[in-house]
């Protein structure tokens, strides 16, 4: 067995020294980011540069921690996503990793601040649940009332839950080019987001969340790179069919029709920034509004 020689005391003290500083050293960094002194996406860089500064020395999940606004939640999503372990030091990033922490914080540092979110995810999974549980209870949100061409179902009001339009109305709306999106949703209705309530929000600085199908989102991302896109996912795939038969509301013709839709949908999360996992309703409407910068969102539900 080999005995690993003692370093000479006098080097262990300028050992120690040195560990110091450099604590320091990111202690400083950290207090920049969070002060705005400094952004996340210049420590990043100097990281790459140096492979022995204090930049690179600093844990990634630090680094994003002290972006203002970014939570322990939302830090933890952006690091499962970026697929980066919460060790990691900054410098110690693979080229892969580096690439999309440097797309992600670029967003960030462009002026983008992340505040239109689209929630999409599979038929059934409770996207409509959600988003009205945060349109209840996140008044700093602005939820987004989609036009439909679909009769309203028992309980739901115009302007509320839909605008309820006529195939004629919708036209016009496509023609006079007012929806940011539109698509035909499970092959029969057409639905669409009503763009002026987008603009008007967005310039007033506030959230806004958007919840629709697949086409949509892809359509959003197409027209709004900057938006965040959100795939809502069922905790298991039996429990998606036990909520689509649960809730009744289709005949089984159209059931099975859906859940074809689901698995395709389903197929599609990757293409998405962020998964939640739907569980519990306010637990993931409160995930679903920390990945937007809303202020209070980190200490839950506004009242
Ligand atoms: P439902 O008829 O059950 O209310 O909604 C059917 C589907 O239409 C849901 O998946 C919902 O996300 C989607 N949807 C609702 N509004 C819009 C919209 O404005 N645009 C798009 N593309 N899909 C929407």
């Amino acid at each position: 067995m080999s005995v690993r020689p003692t370093p000479p005391e006098v080097d262990r003290v300028a050992a120690a020294r040195a560990a110091v500083t450099a604590r320091r050293a990111r202690a400083t960094i950290k207090s920049d980011v969070a002060s705005r002194k400094r952004t996340a996406l210049d420590v990043a860089e100097t990281a790459w540069a140096a492979v022995a500064s204090a930049e690179a020395g600093l844990r990634v999940t630090e680094l994003l921690m002290s972006i203002p606004s970014l939570g322990p939640t939302r830090t933890e999503h952006l690091m499962a996503e970026l697929a980066i372990s919460p060790k990691k030091r900054t410098g110690g990033l693979g080229l892969r990793q580096r690439e999309k922490l440097r797309n992600y914080l670029q967003l960030r540092a462009g002026g983008a601040p992340n505040r239109l979110l689209v929630l999409a995810g599979p038929t059934a999974v409770g996207k409509g649940t959600v988003s009205m549980y945060i349109r209840e209870n996140y008044p700093n949100v602005v939820v987004s009332v989609s036009a439909t061409t679909r009769t309203p179902r028992p309980g739901e009001v115009d302007g509320v839950h839909y605008y309820f339009v006529s195939d004629a109305e919708f036209d016009r709306k496509i023609a006079s080019g007012e929806l940011l999106e539109w698509a035909v949703v499970h092959n029969s209705f057409r639905y669409g987001t009503p763009r002026p309530p987008i603009d008007a929000a967005l310039a007033a600085n506030k959230n806004v969340l958007l919840e629709i199908d697949l086409q949509g989102a892809r359509a959003v991302r197409r027209v709004m790179p900057e938006a965040i896109l959100v795939f809502l996912l069922p905790p298991s795939w039996d429990e998606l069919v036990r909520r689509l038969i649960g809730r009744g509301t289709e005949d089984p013709a159209e059931q099975t029709r859906r859940l074809e839709t689901a698995k395709v949908e389903l197929a599609a999360q990757d293409e998405f920034d962020f998964r939640v996992v739907n569980t519990e309703v306010s637990q993931a409407a409160r995930e679903v509004v920390e990945l937007m910068a809303v202020p209070g969102a980190e200490h839950g539900a506004a009242r």
